[in-house]
């Protein structure tokens, strides 16, 4: 088993032996390349845009005023 050697490669280049600071990948840009996949992946873009805080509040605040003027008329 002499020579027995871990024949590892970046997993996303499949060329480069990954580095110990960018372990498993062979470099930052590769590192950089599955992050950027990982979080495409994670982190999918919604079909609409998330809902603002602010927004939200507003909503609910003209809701809740809606609902006063209604019991005051009726
Ligand atoms: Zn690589």
């Amino acid at each position: 088993m002499a020579g027995a050697r871990a024949n590892k490669t970046c997993p996303i280049c499949s060329v480069r032996e990954p580095v110990v600071d960018y372990h498993p990948f062979c470099s930052k840009r590769c590192a950089d390349v599955d992050l950027s996949r990982w979080l495409g992946g994670k982190y999918s873009i919604p079909s609409a845009e998330p809902v603002d805080e602010f927004e939200l509040m507003d909503a609910l605040e003209r809701e809740r005023s809606t609902r006063q003027g209604a019991e005051e008329s009726g």
